[in-house]
């Protein structure tokens, strides 16, 4: 119950006297904490309101009160999303910050990252008696809920509201701040403390915890705690040449990029300018790229369909914008979720805010519906203003079960439920007159092959019938279908695409070789060919060799030759493939020599052997734009 006489500064100065009185608590300048602990992260299990082990930690960190510096050695082992080490050196001082990246076995040094820098300086601010410290200096501090256990302030630093508790001996138990987090929205970011033991006269919690929306995402345990001893003048230093790099973005508090830096993910994208590369993959179909994740953009009769809204508001906004300039009318009519994992729908709200139907796997929606029911008060998003102005109060869900096809009357979009080992719920997205597949995290051209998430993707397409020829990733590029059918070896035709790749080698080692031998022993004994040189056609091998000589004969010194996106398909007795190939050398005039052709082949297995019976070769227009 509350005590008339009592007051927020009264409540402060008990608190303060538990830890050892004001006095002692302002003679600490210099702190030294060793720890050991684990991470934990709520938004990435198999399973909505699960929780996934990160990593187990060693953390070094130096505070020096008095000039306002700190120093956090980090050494990680993480065992999610893969088994890495994340190590590094983060310093800051009340105007700058630097990250020393250990990981790589050289030490790179940049500047922090302007969130990384804003919450680490909360972090500082977080250590127990300077929290008691600052919201004794705050004057309009007040008791909070009616009694004398927790007092609410503002928190210069972040300039924002937190609330610190304390037990009935008056010890303080947690400080929670009102947070921000790009997928969450509003949250209660929460410190723990516990196991209060003294050093030289003063009292200090030797169990830290971390807490978003009271879900467990960090513990540490203290190992060693000292105060006051001498460090080196380096240990804060932070050299002026990273000082005078650009910061670039904001300096937005969010554990979000500290969650992301700690399973060794990349958060540098976070409130920077986002580059959106759209790779067409098909007509009106793009892979809309950005640095980590991917969105397939697909152009309707009159919307647009977008499968995945990775991240946060910033990349979504770059996704829509690119989108719209190949139909600028067109509205968003749906944005399909692969999964719930923070990172690939962590922008979903800003489709919902354009009027976009949020497609998602039924074990989801509860989850998205809370997401998009959600208060962005500290960094308002464009649904939260939205809703302010009176529009879109409440986006439409729908829910996918096993199957679901978009349709506008012509182009189709079907979507499928995957069954995985990766997470729960997840939509595999096709757009058949395309014949791509769209999934994130089952199967990256950039990551390896992790074969029983894959083998859910190939056992999908074949159950279905689906004529896929392009897996566009959530995260990388686009894989041939034939190639992930031949690293699973679940394919019969496997071995064709194997021997066929082997003869297409063989075609270019034969160019770089200058011997037109092995070239036309590619070739069967009737091939029909359409050449970039007159005349219109040849008909069988003897004449096809001559232009081959011809062309291998304009060069002087050697001739470099590569074959790029070589897309074979095979019925085990005809197959066909297209490739883009490149030749450059010098020619006995001396120039340099450069072209690209697209080559069309046709093959015929004939006595076990594959060989090009029908090619066609062309010269793109405007050359230097490929
Ligand atoms: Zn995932
Ligand atoms: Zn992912």
């Amino acid at each position: 119950m509350l005590d008339e006489t009592q007051t927020a500064f009264s409540i402060l100065d008990e608190a303060a006297a538990a830890l050892g009185g004001w006095s002692a608590l302002q003679s600490i300048g210099r702190v030294h904490l060793e720890s050991e602990g684990q991470d934990w992260e709520p938004w990435q299990a198999y399973d909505i309101g699960g929780t996934v082990d990160v990593s187990t930690f060693r953390n070094v960190t130096d505070l020096d009160l008095s000039v306002g510096a700190s120093s956090v050695e980090m050494d990680a082992a993480v065992v999610y999303p893969w088994p890495h080490r994340v190590a590094y050196i983060e310093i800051t001082d009340s105007q700058a910050g630097m990250l020393a990246d250990l990981n790589l076995g050289a030490v790179a040094i940049r500047r922090l990252h302007p969130s990384l820098y804003a919450t680490a300086r909360r972090d500082f601010a977080a250590f127990a008696p300077e929290a008691l410290r600052l919201a004794r200096a705050d004057a309009d501090a007040q008791l909070e809920g009616g009694t004398s256990k927790s007092v609410r302030f503002r928190h210069h630093d972040a300039g924002r509201q937190a609330t610190l508790t304390f037990a009935d001996d008056h010890t303080p138990t947690s400080l929670t701040y009102d947070d921000h987090d790009p997928v969450q929205g509003d949250i209660a970011y929460r410190f723990e403390w516990s196991d209060w033991r003294d050093v030289g006269g003063i009292r200090l919690p030797y169990k830290l915890r971390r807490l978003i929306d009271g879900r467990p995402i960090r513990e540490e345990r203290l190992s060693r705690v000292t105060l006051n001893e001498p460090v080196s003048d380096e240990k804060y230093r932070i050299p002026a040449i990273v000082r005078a790099q650009d910061e670039t973005g904001r300096r937005i508090v969010t554990g979000w990029t500290q969650r992301r830096r700690a399973a060794g993910l990349p958060y540098e994208e976070f409130t920077r300018p986002q580059q959106i590369d759209m790779t067409p993959l098909a007509f009106g179909v793009w892979l809309a790229r950005g640095g980590t994740h991917n969105s397939l953009v697909i152009e309707m009769a009159d919307h647009f369909v977008i499968f995945e809204p990775p991240l946060f508001e910033g990349r979504s906004e770059g996704v829509i914008a690119a989108a719209k300039k190949s139909a600028p009318g067109n509205p968003i009519r749906h944005v399909v979720l692969s999964h719930f994992h923070d990172d690939h729908m962590g922008g979903v709200r800003t489709y919902a805010a354009e009027g976009a139907t949020v497609v998602v796997h039924s074990s989801a929606g509860d989850y998205i519906r809370a997401v998009l029911g959600q208060r962005r008060t500290i960094e308002p998003d464009r649904l939260e203003i939205a809703r302010r102005e009176g529009r879109q109060s409440q986006p439409a869900v729908m829910l996918v079960e096993d199957a679901v096809t978009l349709t506008d009357g012509t182009r189709e979009v079907a979507l499928f439920h995957a069954p995985n080992s990766h997470v729960s719920g997840m939509l595999v997205g096709y757009v058949p007159d395309a014949r791509v597949l769209f999934t994130s995290d089952l199967v990256s051209d950039t990551f390896p092959l992790i074969p029983a998430f894959a083998s859910a993707v190939h056992e999908l397409i074949q159950k279905n019938g689906l004529s896929v020829e392009m897996i566009a990733c959530g995260h990388g590029n686009v894989m041939p279908y034939a190639q992930l059918a031949y690293a699973l070896g679940k394919s019969t035709r496997s071995t064709d695409i194997a021997e066929i790749n082997a003869l297409e080698q063989r075609l270019i080692d034969g160019i770089k070789a200058k011997d037109v031998k092995q070239i036309m022993s590619c070739y069967s004994d009737d091939v029909f060919a359409y050449d970039v040189v007159p005349p219109r056609e040849y008909v069988g091998a003897a004449a096809f060799q001559k232009p081959w000589q011809g062309f291998l004969d304009m060069f002087k010194g050697p001739i470099n030759a590569e074959v790029n996106d070589l897309v074979i398909n095979s019925d085990g007795k005809i197959a066909y493939s297209r490739s883009v190939q490149r030749v450059s050398g010098t020619t006995n005039e001396g120039k340099p020599f450069d072209e690209t052709f697209r080559i069309t082949d046709v093959y015929r297995k004939s006595q076990g052997k594959w060989v090009i019976v029908q090619e066609h070769i062309s010269e793109p227009p405007h050359a230097a734009r490929w």
